[in-house]
């Protein structure tokens, strides 16, 4: 288990740069131990805000609880009472984190929450979020999902006028602009600032007095609004990044941020603001595939039935005979579901995942690097022996998992392996908050579906077509999706050319 570190503070006291330096220091430890799931892909946050509740640091606390699967890494909370300011952080999980103890210590109205994943080498504490700086414009807290893409024009022009960088994280950039921003008001300088990033962004602020949320103007990552109704007094106001967080707070899910819209909560209501508008929406398709949680509405879709229609599909572009269907847990059950339906077959758990092994694992030597899959799946030699297996995943990012996981379901006897993704082949790298290996580490993108098949060892391997996908997350009010990594074609401009020129040139 990572160990848990903490950093921050209540009031408006900073934690000793000895503190600090050790944080760092531990951080690298754990960045060591992190062994686990080199083959998958990972989002890297999930925020949330609370508005006029009396215990705001619990409300964020059980919505970070719920968006746990959108990172793992660290997590945070920020309150405020008005005068105060407070923030505490810390890595690992987020009931790890906040025991009643550290909750106590968070007293105010307001919140905002961030729970992460990130690359290794930044996973340090200080990157962990919500961030507080102490801007021109006063005390602020930023809490980030997503990937800002014109960054070291920014920071570099920021450094010129004399911003000085605590960290390396895309928040605290966006705090920078908005102290810089010549602009009087606080909103009107969130909103200049907002409008000279580009990238995939879902924030959330907080000051003293209120809270601010706003997307990016293309919406890549989903952000909602939600109320809960309190009989004697002014309503909560609550934004997470997925409805699931709602759930359990009891709150009513009202509406999602829109693309390039500023949102404000303060005592005196909820006011709201176009920032930036006229670009095409592209919301990461990815969150429905595999990112967001099944039970969540995202981008006016229920992620279930994307997932569903996902497996229906796959039948009828590539079904073939078959005595089962199995999923690879837990993101391939629905997309099995659906297969299993329409193709008329039993759905059978054909695999089991372990839910208990943590996410380091300390590998005893580099020979048995097996061992990874193997803790975390085991077959269902009953299920499988003598069948013929339709596998369904979500992904085939390097290969080497995949090819574990047929070798797996082969080896409790299964007379057919036959591996069906329900997303066409990763061929390009993610630039919008999705952390995924380069180009030449992308099995897609280096060779055929054929090739993959014989890499893999299954007896037929199929992925859902592009216009599959599509099709299966269109909804009644569908945005228009980001494709990128199945396609190439980024959304923005902004990305680093080496890594979209054809793989060949850059091996
Ligand atoms: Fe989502 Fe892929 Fe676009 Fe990244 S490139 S935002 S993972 S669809």
């Amino acid at each position: 288990m990572i160990r848990r570190l903490y950093q921050g503070v209540v009031g408006e006291t900073d934690a000793s740069e000895t503190e600090l330096e050790k944080s760092k220091a531990d951080c690298r430890e754990g960045a060591l131990l992190k062994t686990d799931s080199a083959d998958t892909l990972h989002e890297e946050c999930g925020v949330v805000a609370i508005h006029g509740h009396p215990e705001a640091a619990r409300q964020a606390y059980l919505a970070l609880y719920a968006l746990q699967h959108r990172g793992q890494e660290s997590a945070g909370i920020a309150t405020a009472d008005g005068q105060r300011l407070s923030n505490i952080k810390g890595m690992g999980l987020v009931s790890e984190i906040f025991t009643e103890d550290v909750l106590a210590k968070l007293p105010g109205s307001m919140a905002i929450g961030h729970t992460r994943y990130s690359t290794t080498g930044d996973s340090a504490l200080l990157n962990a979020q919500p961030i507080r700086v102490d801007s021109t414009k006063g005390l602020i807290a930023i809490a980030h999902n997503g990937n800002l893409v014109n960054l070291g024009n920014i920071r570099a022009r920021l450094e010129r006028e004399g911003a000085y960088f605590q960290t390396t994280s895309d928040s605290e950039i966006i705090v920078q602009l908005i102290a810089h921003s010549k602009a009087n008001a606080l909103v009107d300088a969130i909103a200049d600032s907002l409008s000279n990033i580009d990238g995939a962004f879902s924030i959330v602020m907080m000051t003293r007095d209120r809270i601010f949320a706003a997307r990016d103007p293309r919406g890549f990552r989903p952000l909602s609004m939600g109320r809960i109704k309190n009989p004697d007094g002014p309503d909560t106001i609550v934004f997470a990044s997925e409805t699931c967080a709602f759930d359990l707070l009891r709150a009513e899910y009202e509406r999602d941020v829109l693309p390039g819209e500023l949102v404000m909560v303060t005592d005196d209501g909820v006011t709201s603001r176009q920032y930036a508008s006229g670009l095409p929406q592209s919301s990461c398709v990815f969150e429905h595939v595999y990112f967001a949680r099944p039970d969540s509405k995202i981008f006016g879709r229920w992620v279930q039935e994307s997932r569903d229609q996902m497996g229906r599909q796959l039948v009828r572009e590539s079904g073939v005979p078959a005595d089962v269907v199995v999923p690879v847990p837990d993101s391939g059950v629905t997309a099995a579901l659906g297969y299993a339906e329409e193709a008329g077959l039993p759905f059978r758990l054909g695999l089991i995942r372990n839910h208990y092994v943590g996410r380091t694992f300390i590998e005893p030597e580099q020979r048995v690097r097996d061992f990874g899959v193997r803790l975390k799946l085991n077959p269902v030699r009953n299920l499988l022996e003598g069948k013929r297996v339709i596998l369904i995943d979500d992904s085939i990012i390097r290969g080497t998992t995949s090819r574990k996981i047929v070798r797996m379901v082969r080896g409790a006897g299964a007379k057919e392996v036959h591996l069906r993704i329900s997303c066409p082949p990763t061929i390009s790298p993610c630039y919008y908050g999705v952390d995924t290996p380069s180009k030449r580490e992308l099995i897609a993108a280096q060779k055929s579906v054929e090739e993959i098949r014989q890499f893999i060892e299954a007896d037929s391997l199929a992925y859902l077509s592009l216009e599959g996908l599509l099709k299966s997350c269109k909804g009644e009010h569908t945005p228009g999706y980001c494709t990128a990594c199945y396609t190439g074609n980024y959304p923005t401009q902004w990305v680093d050319v080496d890594e979209i020129l054809p793989a060949s040139a850059t091996v």
